[in-house]
């Protein structure tokens, strides 16, 4: 009398979702990274690349200039 009955736990929901709405393309390497900086007008960069451009991206380190439109953005998480 051994019935072995499937566990539930096994079968059932994994891990849920696994966030992946949002892949970052980084505009100017142009590869996948896990985060970039963005701009409404689609402009992304990755951390690489602003840190390679720092001093051409801004001139305060807190805000930087999308390259692409204009725009001032902040260095903060948004
Ligand atoms: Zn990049
Ligand atoms: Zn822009």
């Amino acid at each position: 009398m051994n019935d072995h009955k499937t566990s539930p736990k096994l079968a059932g929901k994994g891990h849920g979702k696994w966030r992946r709405s949002r892949v970052y393309r980084c505009s100017t390497c142009e590869r996948e990274q896990p985060f970039c900086w963005t701009c409404p007008c689609g402009f992304m960069i990755c951390s690489d690349c602003m840190e390679e451009n720092f001093w051409g991206m801004t001139c305060n380190g807190v805000v930087w200039t999308c390259p692409d439109c204009g725009e001032i953005r902040g260095f903060g998480n948004d």
